[in-house]
């Protein structure tokens, strides 16, 4: 079995997204609207391919439908993490995502989205829009038909190697300089609450207000515990970023080279800085990858690099 298979990426591509994917990440993707680089993905929206081994240029789903030894006899009926990068060269859309349950109901068996942020990069006065400031549903509906988004939404400053996880029923909106890594739940259900009254080929984008007001948890909670600032790392070790319930997130710092084991069935992995070796593949920033069950068991890297990891 191939303890790691590289993967190749899907690209969306939107109406605020920007150049960096390509020049700072360097993936062969044309236009300056790159918005997203879905680098693990089994979603049907768009999916990631296997580069490298004996199962080369099959599709992340089918190796999950067919070969479910490589990620450790997991259950389910569907890969259940997506991992992306996000250039937002413009506001995204103020936006929530329903849970599991909302989702199933709603979405035609969908997932709900949980997701965790790792700032890869942000302007020095970056502020990235999380929670909101109604007190009761009927106070929300009212802000969001008067417009008055200054006092609806909360802003938190962020800094390069910041980590946010976003609930399900979050108000939330990335920011326009914001490079980030999210890991989430496979899921693309997005309700849009405010486009800015942007217009794209003659149109604004449609919203979707009526599942926002259903998903949107009110008063939104305190978010302070779900920040945690850039910390010093050694070294050659694993440091755990965010976990839950549907995923834990760590970062994995190489110099040289170490061994670990994350207890996994299998392992998602993203090169986010310089560049090394995983087993015997080289990888480089923006190198994406499945860690399978026969490689978790004991993972090797060697170089000088940095990693961001997830698994269930
Ligand atoms: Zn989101």
């Amino acid at each position: 079995m191939d303890k790691v298979i590289l993967l190749n990426p899907y690209f969306s591509h939107t109406i605020w997204g920007g150049k960096k994917l390509r020049e700072v990440f360097g993936y062969d993707e044309p236009g300056d609207d790159i918005g997203e680089c879905w680098g693990i993905s089994a979603h049907p929206v768009g999916e990631s391919v296997a580069a490298s081994g004996e199962f080369k240029g099959k599709r992340l789903s089918e190796l999950w439908n067919e070969h479910r030894e490589l990620f450790g006899n997991a259950e389910g009926d569907r890969f259940p993490l997506l991992v992306k990068i996000i250039d937002a060269d413009d506001d995204l859309s103020i936006q929530v995502h329903p849970d599991d349950e909302y989702a199933k109901l709603h979405e035609d068996g969908a997932l709900g989205k949980k997701e965790c942020w790792y700032i890869l990069d942000c302007p020095d006065d970056a502020e990235l829009v999380i929670g909101h400031n109604a007190r009761t549903a009927d106070e929300l509906k009212t802000m969001v038909s008067e417009g008055r988004w200054d006092d609806l939404i909360r802003k938190i400053r962020v800094r390069k190697g910041d980590v946010i996880q976003i609930d399900p029923g979050t108000v939330h909106s990335i920011t326009a300089g914001v490079c980030l890594l999210e890991t989430q739940q496979s899921s693309d259900i997005t309700y849009r609450l405010y486009d800015y009254d942007r217009i794209r080929d003659g149109k604004k984008r449609e919203l979707h207000l009526r599942k926002s007001f259903d998903v949107i948890t009110v008063p939104a909670p305190d978010i302070s515990g779900q920040i945690q600032k850039n910390a010093e790392q050694e070294d050659n070790s694993v440091a755990v970023l965010s976990s839950c319930d549907r995923y834990t997130v760590s970062k994995v710092k190489v110099s040289g080279g170490f061994s670990f084991n994350c207890d996994a069935g299998f392992v998602n992995a993203t090169v986010i800085e310089g560049s090394g070796r995983v087993f015997d593949k080289e990888v480089k920033k923006g190198s994406h990858m499945l860690i399978t069950a026969e490689g978790a068991k004991c993972i090797r890297m060697s170089g000088n690099m940095e990693l961001i990891i997830s698994y269930i």
